[in-house]
């Protein structure tokens, strides 16, 4: 066989395999067409997880009839016509590649009327060939409805995962969009069951509550977005009490666009250092935009790819952003003394300048890196003297720099956390032997429960046996559950499993961990002996992230020595 060019159909397979993979691909390029065409609106309707059908109706600007033929050749596009365009970017397609990359495996129907036209057109194309075109009644906007994708693409069905990973992967694709563009209302349905919906009353957070769940988007802390600033990055990241298993919650947006990015993901990772434990990584959106001519977004032709003309400081201006708000969030509040006679000149400024904006403000590397070092220390406790303790609840500490008021509770919980996670790890949590084995009878559901969970006891520490019929024998416990009576050791923490919506979800074992740390730990009211309250200083001393207890909450308030001079009128 001698070299010839391919004819139209084998080259327009080739290109169509690089841009539509999967259902989740066909959403992607179709929502971005919509999204250029200024839509308001963006309604997408999947059935039998796409392959059947996919249809996204947009409100947006239409196509005028007599490019309509054009919309779906190959590197036909309206956005770009120059090579210099290529360097500035504005809208989501340029490659004029995806509609004719679906045309080609799939039947496909476009009904589309422009703005400024009186009738649409509706256009029949299978597997790439027209098969007819006439005016048709339509409102304003387009209608792209792609029919038995990989119809004539045998190998590309087979790797289609099952109807529900399809559909996972694509409420993804539209839930990421959905935040990224909170003026648009997005509505997703699967079999005629809307799956997303939003208002597109431009609230990002509202959004965030829809896609993540309201219990997930509580704990995101916002990323202000920076003003003036070359590179500017807005969004959310979670608070370290909130983790996964792996990376995949780190979404990025680049210039309005959805990609893939595994050094920026890195830098995510990297911002949380000492923050998470060891394999847990945190939820991040982020939307970066930079100027057009500092970023290569045509890299390949599912657009999910960028490149920059300096990655290394994208990467630093990421991580420095995030470590700063996130660092910003974990030092322990200033203690406010309100004095009456010095309300007039006291300054009210905040003792802490907010992160974000010396992060924007200062341009050399070094000033700012001193900056984040400069934060890093302080999360740190310095070598504390316990001076004693206050209402039986805080104890009182003085350090090199000042005052260190610690809530006693949320110390020792930290405390328990952290040594039972290491434990954990290491599948050595102690469990401490009843003298005599303690019988248990419970209801049904708790029993049932009991048995789903077994597991998870066993590991937490709990030696338990199922005796009969809703009846368990417990031989041991938890050891720093070991002042605990043992039957209310266990309900507390069955308790606390239950109360656990998803018992089985990520993240599962830190979470019952930190409660049975709650419950374990000191109460407030409870008066320590100097000693005890020698060793909670000490333990809080050397734990990893000693200021926040393992809900989040800060464990010790700090009243620095200038803070006091300032109050006795020492200083101005
Ligand atoms: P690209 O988006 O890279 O230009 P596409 O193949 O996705 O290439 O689309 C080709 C052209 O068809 C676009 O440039 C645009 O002019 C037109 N088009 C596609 N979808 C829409 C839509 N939903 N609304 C208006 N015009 C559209
Ligand atoms: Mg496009």
């Amino acid at each position: 066989m001698g070299i010839r060019v391919l004819p139209e159909n084998v080259a327009a397979a080739i290109a169509a395999g690089e841009v539509v993979e999967r259902p989740e691909s066909v959403v992607k390029e179709l929502i971005e067409n919509a999204i250029d065409a200024g839509a308001s609106r963006i309604q997408i309707t999947i059935e039998g997880g796409g392959r059947k059908r996919i249809e996204v109706v947009d409100d947006g600007e239409g196509i005028p009839s007599v490019e309509v033929p054009l919309s779906f050749a190959r590197y036909a596009t309206s956005k770009l016509s120059t090579k210099e365009d290529l360097f500035n970017i504005r809208t989501l397609g340029f490659r004029g590649e995806a509609l004719s990359s679906i045309a080609a495996v799939s039947n496909l129907e476009i009904i589309t009327r422009a703005k400024d036209e009186e009738t649409g057109t509706k256009i029949t194309v299978s597997g790439g060939k027209v098969k007819g075109q006439n005016p048709f009644g339509a409102p304003e906007g387009t209608t792209v409805r792609v029919q038995d994708l990989f119809f004539n693409v045998p190998v590309r069905l087979k790797f289609l995962k099952t109807k529900t990973t399809e559909r996972r992967r694509i409420s993804k694709v539209v839930s990421r969009y959905a935040l990224a563009y909170p003026h648009i209302s997005f509505t997703l349905k699967f079999e005629g069951k809307a799956r997303i919906q939003t208002s597109g009353n431009g609230n990002r957070l509202e959004v965030l509550g829809s896609v993540l769940g309201l219990d997930i988007a509580k704990e995101m802390i916002a990323i202000p977005e920076t003003e003036g600033s070359r590179i500017s990055i807005s969004g959310f990241i979670s608070s370290p009490s909130v983790h996964r298993g792996s990376r995949r919650e780190i979404t990025l947006f680049i210039q309005g666009r959805w990609v893939q990015d595994a050094s920026l993901s890195a830098a995510v990772v990297q911002a949380y250092h000492g923050l998470l434990m060891v394999g847990r990584y945190p939820l991040a959106v982020l939307f970066i935009k930079l100027p057009p001519e500092l970023v290569d977004v045509n890299v390949h032709p599912a657009k999910s790819e960028v490149r920059f003309q300096d990655p290394g400081t994208v990467f630093t201006v990421v991580q420095r952003v995030i470590r700063g708000v996130l660092l910003g969030q974990a030092p322990p509040p200033q203690l406010e003394v309100e004095t009456t006679w010095q309300s007039f000149e006291r300054p009210r400024t905040p003792v802490m300048v907010d992160p974000h904006w010396e992060i924007a403000h200062h341009e050399s590397k070094e000033q700012s890196e001193g900056i984040v070092q400069k934060k890093l220390d302080r999360i740190q406790v310095p070598l504390l003297r316990s001076v004693g303790q206050v209402g039986a609840s805080y104890l009182v500490a003085e350090g090199p720099d000042g005052l260190y008021l610690i809530d006693q509770h949320a110390a020792h919980e930290r405390v328990l956390f952290e040594a039972m996670m290491r434990t954990w790890g290491e599948q050595m949590v102690e469990s401490q032997a009843l003298l005599e084995p303690v019988t248990l009878s419970l209801s049904h559901s708790e029993s049932l429960l009991i048995e789903e969970q077994i597991e998870l006891l066993k590991a937490l520490g709990f030696d338990i046996e199922l005796f009969g019929r809703d009846i368990f024998r417990l031989r041991a416990i938890p050891a720093i559950m070991s002042n605990t009576d043992p039957s209310s050791a266990l309900r507390s923490v069955v308790e606390e499993i239950e109360e656990d919506e998803r018992p089985l979800a990520d993240a599962v074992e830190a979470r019952i961990v930190a409660r049975v740390c709650k419950r374990a730990a000191v109460k407030s009211g409870q008066v320590l002996s100097l000693e005890e309250q020698r060793n909670l200083i000490r333990d809080l001393e050397a734990c990893e992230t000693p200021r926040t207890c393992p809900h989040g909450r800060p464990t010790m308030i700090h009243l620095s020595v200038e803070s006091l001079e300032r109050q006795f009128g020492r200083r101005g």
